[in-house]
C-alpha cells in the first residue's frame, strides 16, 4: 500500500486498472481460422518490428512509431475484439524482450493503448462508421476515431506528466499537442493506407508497408544524425572544438532564465590570454593557433569536472558559465585554473612579461535584478579590463561601486544635454510629457542623492528618469491630450510606450543601460504590472525606484484625464500601494525625501534643468 501513496502512483493504478477492466470487457476469443491468426501474428510482429524502428526527428530526436497506424489500420478492418488480441500480443511479446522496463511501466503502457483502442472504436462505431473495408463514406467516422485515440493519449499522458512534473495543465497539454498533433494526422493517413492495402491483400500489403515504415526509418535516421553533426559543427568554433560565441550566448540565455527562475546562484567569466599578441610576433600565428588550441583545452578539462560551459569568445579570449556556482567559489575556481596556466609550459612562454602563460579575467554574478546577458557580459568585461589594469595575470570580480563602473558612462552632462534634447519634441506634441519628465529627472536627482547608490547606478537613474517616457512620442496627440478617461484601446497603445521607449533608446549604443529603466518603470512590485509582469527582485532596482517616482508625480500634478492630489495624499496612496504597486524599501525613503525637500520648496521648480528653452 505503500506504493499507492504519491498522486502519481495512485493515478498509474488508476489508469492500470480501468484498462485491464475495460480490456477483459471487450475481447473475445471467437473461433479465428489459421489465416486469421497468421494475420493477427503478422500485425503483431509489425507492430514489435515498428517498436524498433522508429523516425527520429530533429532537433530532439524524439521518436515516432507508426504502431499506432497498424492499431487504426487493424481496427477498421477486423473489428475491436482482433484489435485487442493483437495488441496483447505485441505487448507480451515485448515486454520478454524488454525485460529491462520496469514491469509496471508495460502494463500501464498496455492500459493506455487499450484504452485508446476502445474509445476510438465505439467512437467510429456511433458516428456510423462499418467495420471490414475502407471506404470515403467513412471519412468522418475515421476522423472522430482518430480524434478520440489522440484525445485519450493526450489526456493519459498529460495528466501522468502533470502529476509528475507538477507543471501546468495549460504548459503541458500544449506542449503535448504542438508535439504529436501532425504525427497523429499522419498515422490516420497511414493507417487508411494500410487498411487498403490489407483489405487487397493482407499479408503481402502489410510486408509492403513494414518495407517502406523501415526504409523511412533508415532515411530519418540518416537525416537525424546529419541534422545533429552539422548543428553541432555550427556551434562549434572550428580552430579549438570548443563551442562558439554564438552558441555560448544561447546557452548563457538559457542558463540566466534557468538561474533566475530556481533562485540558484550563476557565475560568468570572461577571460583573456596576456601579451598574446607578443606570442604571435615572436612565433608567428600558427604556433599562436596552436597555444589557442592547447590552452582551450586545458580551461575544457578544469570546466568540465565542475559542469560548466567554456566557449572561444572570440580572438584570444575564452568564456566560462557558471550554474549554481557563488562568486566565492567562482574565484576561487578561477585562481586554481589562473595557477594551472601558469605552472603548464608552453612552447616558448619563457618570452612572455611573467615567463609563463597567463591570462586576465572578470567575473560576474547573475542577480534576479539583471536585466539581460549583454549586462552580464558587460560586467564580466569590465572585470577583465581592470585585472588587465592592474598588472595582468589576475582575476577580477564585477563591483558596482569600483571605479571602472563609474568611468564608464559619459559625462553626465553631456548625456543629459543630448536626453533633454530629444526631449523637447514633447514641447510641441504634449507639454505635459515633457514637464512631467523634468520633475522625475529632479526628483531622481534629489532622491539619489539620500539612496546608497553607486556612481553609475545614480547616472542610471538621473538619466533614466529624464528619458523615461520616450516611447510616447509614438503615441498619437489626440490620445495623449486627451481630456477624459482613455477607451480600452486607447490604454493599450499608452501601455505601448514602453517597448517603443526601449525601441528608440536601443538605437543609442550610449543609452543602451538606461533600457530596463524605460522598458520596466510600469512593472509593480506585485507582478501586475506591464510589459512583462515582472515581480519584485526581477525587476531592477532601478526601475523600481522610478516607478515610484514617475507614479508620484502622475498623482500631484494635473492630468488630462486625472484628478491631482495633494502632496499628503500621495503619500498616503504611496504608503496604502506600498507592497502591491510599490518596493516598499524605497517608500519610506522616498516619502522622507519629499518632505525634506517640500520644506525647502526646492522640488518644485519647473525651469529647465540642464539646457534653457
Ligand atoms: P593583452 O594582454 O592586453 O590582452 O594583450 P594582447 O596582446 O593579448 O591583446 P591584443 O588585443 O593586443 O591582441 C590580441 C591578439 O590576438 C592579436 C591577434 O592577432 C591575436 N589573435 C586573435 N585571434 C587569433 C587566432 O585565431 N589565432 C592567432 N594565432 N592569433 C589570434
Ligand atoms: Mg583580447
Ligand atoms: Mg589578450
Amino acid at each position: 500500500m505503500r506504493f499507492l501513496k504519491t498522486p502519481t502512483n495512485k493515478y498509474l493504478t488508476l489508469v492500470t486498472t480501468a484498462g485491464i477492466i475495460f480490456f477483459l470487457s471487450f475481447i473475445n476469443y471467437p473461433q479465428y481460422s489459421t489465416k486469421e491468426w497468421l494475420t493477427m501474428l503478422a500485425i503483431a510482429g509489425t507492430i514489435l518490428l515498428l517498436n524498433y524502428y522508429t523516425i527520429l526527428l530533429p532537433p530532439n530526436g524524439n521518436s515516432l512509431s507508426m504502431d499506432s497506424s497498424v492499431y487504426l489500420a487493424c481496427l477498421f478492418l477486423y473489428g475491436l475484439p482482433f484489435t485487442l488480441n493483437v495488441l496483447l500480443i505485441h505487448s507480451i511479446v515485448f515486454s520478454l524482450l524488454q525485460r529491462k522496463i520496469v514491469w509496471w511501466k508495460h502494463i500501464f503502457n498496455f492500459s493506455t493503448y487499450a484504452l485508446m483502442i476502445i474509445s476510438s472504436y465505439y467512437a467510429f462505431i456511433f458516428i456510423g462508421g462499418t467495420i471490414g473495408s475502407i471506404h470515403f463514406n467513412n471519412l468522418v467516422p475515421y476522423l472522430i476515431a482518430l480524434s478520440s485515440y489522440f484525445a485519450i493519449n493526450v489526456v493519459l499522458l498529460g495528466v501522468y506528466f502533470i502529476l509528475a512534473a507538477a507543471e501546468s495543465l495549460e504548459s503541458i497539454f500544449k506542449e503535448i499537442i504542438k508535439e504529436i498533433l501532425s504525427p497523429y494526422l499522419s498515422t490516420l493517413m497511414l493507417s487508411l493506407v494500410l487498411a487498403i492495402l490489407m483489405s487487397k491483400e493482407s499479408l503481402f500489403g502489410l510486408f509492403l508497408f513494414t518495407c517502406i515504415a523501415f526504409l523511412l526509418s533508415l532515411a530519418f535516421k540518416q537525416h537525424f544524425h546529419l541534422f545533429k553533426k552539422i548543428s553541432e559543427k555550427a556551434n562549434k568554433d572550428f580552430l579549438t572544438g570548443l563551442n562558439n560565441h554564438g552558441y555560448f550566448k544561447e546557452i548563457l540565455e538559457k542558463e540566466v532564465t534557468s538561474a533566475k527562475e530556481s533562485d540558484q546562484p550563476l557565475c560568468v567569466v570572461l577571460l583573456d590570454i596576456d601579451d598574446f599578441k607578443k606570442y604571435n610576433d615572436l612565433y608567428g600565428h600558427i604556433q599562436g593557433d596552436h597555444l589557442l588550441q592547447e590552452f582551450g583545452s586545458l580551461v575544457k578539462t578544469a570546466s568540465e569536472a565542475e559542469n560548466y560551459t567554456v566557449a572561444r569568445y572570440g580572438g584570444e579570449e575564452f568564456s566560462i558559465i557558471m550554474p549554481n556556482t557563488t562568486y566565492q567559489k567562482a574565484i576561487s575556481f578561477m585562481n586554481e585554473l589562473r595557477k594551472k596556466t601558469n605552472d603548464t609550459y608552453y612552447k616558448g612562454v619563457e618570452s612572455l612579461p611573467y615567463g609563463c602563460l597567463s591570462f586576465s579575467a572578470g567575473i560576474a554574478e547573475c542577480e534576479k535584478e539583471t536585466y539581460n546577458i549583454s549586462e552580464l557580459l558587460n560586467k564580466a568585461d569590465q572585470a577583465m579590463y581592470a585585472a588587465k589594469g592592474q598588472g595582468k595575470n589576475l582575476v577580477h570580480i564585477y563591483n558596482q561601486y569600483s571605479e571602472y563602473s563609474a568611468q564608464r558612462s559619459l559625462s553626465l552632462e553631456k548625456e543629459l544635454e543630448e536626453a533633454e534634447h530629444q526631449l523637447r519634441i514633447f514641447l510641441s506634441k504634449d507639454v505635459y510629457t515633457y514637464r512631467h519628465s523634468k520633475r522625475v529627472y529632479q526628483y531622481a536627482v534629489n532622491f539619489s542623492r539620500i539612496l546608497s547608490l553607486s556612481d553609475y547606478e545614480r547616472k542610471s537613474l538621473i538619466l533614466g528618469a529624464l528619458i523615461h517616457d520616450i516611447g510616447k512620442i509614438e503615441i498619437p496627440r489626440d490620445i495623449l491630450n486627451k481630456k477624459g478617461k482613455l477607451e480600452p484601446h486607447e490604454w493599450e497603445m499608452m501601455k505601448k510606450h514602453v517597448t517603443w521607449g526601449k525601441e528608440i533608446i536601443s538605437t543609442n549604443k550610449k543609452l543602451e543601460d538606461l533600457i530596463p529603466l524605460v522598458e520596466l518603470h510600469h512593472e509593480r512590485f506585485d507582478g501586475n504590472g506591464y510589459p512583462y509582469g515582472l515581480k519584485g527582485k526581477s525587476i531592477p532596482k532601478l526601475a523600481r525606484i522610478l516607478c515610484i517616482i514617475d507614479s508620484f508625480d502622475a498623482m500631484t500634478t494635473e492630468r488630462p484625464y486625472q484628478k491631482t492630489k495633494t502632496f499628503n495624499e500621495a503619500i498616503v496612496e504611496l504608503r496604502i500601494c506600498s507592497g502591491k504597486q510599490f518596493d516598499p524599501q524605497f517608500v519610506e525613503p522616498f516619502i522622507a525625501m519629499i518632505k525634506q525637500f517640500d520644506d525647502t520648496g526646492e522640488i518644485l521648480e519647473d525651469e529647465p534643468l540642464v539646457v534653457n528653452c
